[in-house]
């Protein structure tokens, strides 16, 4: 079963190719979309919530919904949160959450439970005129952090315009819903933490999938990188260095690696393992600048 997923996906805007013959399946867990404005982001994240109707080729959530025909069926299941999202001017954050919390059968418990977390209940009680884009933002985000019956949770630039203590609570609140959620989207400019936690990694540009890869074929092709501490580091350099791995960095006591093979003599030390996303993402934009 895959829960997002386009096969041979089209749209445009006019003359504008917004995406181009995408193909991707999204299954279970978190995943990260990359890629420069205008890549075509948000545009197939509002295709899968069934906000836009593709122009060509087919999108699918859950294998069988068609998102812009089933969109009352799917949004009982998905939350969604765009920059561009709409909220009437003169009613209080509060009675738009309210009214939302209703809609969606969400406990008003959660909703102030999380409100007081993200510091919106200091200002939710003022018309939403008046907020910064900030303050927006949040109380935006709110609707999706505090629900308890999606399955599918697609945020398109969560982070943008948050401070960093805000970006923490948010990240530490995707973390728990991972555990009960099928899927969670998240688009980014910025990376903020949660790259650690990715089942998978796409970038997009022009309207293209560059790069995409679950986190099995990370592993295996080597895009991990290993951390690892040790009183011993000539030892264990030289170790690494017999097992013919080359690409070696050693900063304050920490040595750095990657690899493509499992090393069973690892276990013995003090390792961890990430994504270094960013590298990756470099990479890809350099790559085919050169091409
Ligand atoms: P991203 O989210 O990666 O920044 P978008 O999906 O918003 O990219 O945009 C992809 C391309 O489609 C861009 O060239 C953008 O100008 C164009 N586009 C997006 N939405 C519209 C629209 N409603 N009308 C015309 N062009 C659009
Ligand atoms: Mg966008």
């Amino acid at each position: 079963m895959s829960v997002l997923e386009a096969i041979n996906l089209w749209k445009f805007f006019g003359a504008t190719e917004a995406l181009v013959d995408i193909s991707i399946k999204l299954n279970r867990g978190l995943h990260l979309l990359l890629g420069p404005n205008g890549s075509g982001k948000t545009t197939l994240l509002k295709i899968w919530s069934g906000l836009l109707k593709p122009s060509r080729g087919k999108a699918y959530v859950m294998d069988k919904y068609i998102p812009w025909r089933d969109r009352h069926l799917i949004m009982k299941f998905m939350s969604v949160v765009f920059e561009d999202n709409a909220i009437p001017p003169w009613i209080s954050g509060k009675d738009f959450l309210r009214f939302y919390a209703y809609q969606k059968n969400i406990k008003w418990s959660s909703v102030v439970e999380i409100a007081e977390k993200l510091g919106v209940t200091s200002y939710w009680d003022r018309s939403v005129a008046g907020y910064s884009s900030g303050m927006k933002k949040k109380k935006l985000l709110l609707t999706v952090l505090s629900s308890e019956n999606d399955e599918i949770i697609i945020l398109d630039e969560p982070y943008t315009l948050l401070d960093k203590e805000s970006i923490n609570i948010v990240n530490e609140i995707l973390e728990e819903k991972l555990k009960n959620v099928e899927a969670i989207v998240i688009t980014s400019h910025v990376l903020t933490g949660i790259e650690k936690k990715i089942n998978s990694l796409t970038i997009l540009f022009n309207g293209k999938i560059l790069f995409h890869k679950n986190i099995n074929e990370l592993y295996r092709e080597g895009e991990i990188t290993y951390v690892c501490e040790t009183n011993d580091q000539l030892g264990f350099l030289e170790k690494l260095y017999s097992e013919g791995i080359r690409y070696i960095e050693v900063k304050n006591n920490k040595i750095f690696f990657k690899t493509r093979r499992q090393l069973e003599w690892i276990k013995e030390y003090k390792c961890k393992s990430f994504i270094d996303v960013r590298e990756i993402y470099e990479k890809t934009l350099l790559e085919l600048s050169r091409e």
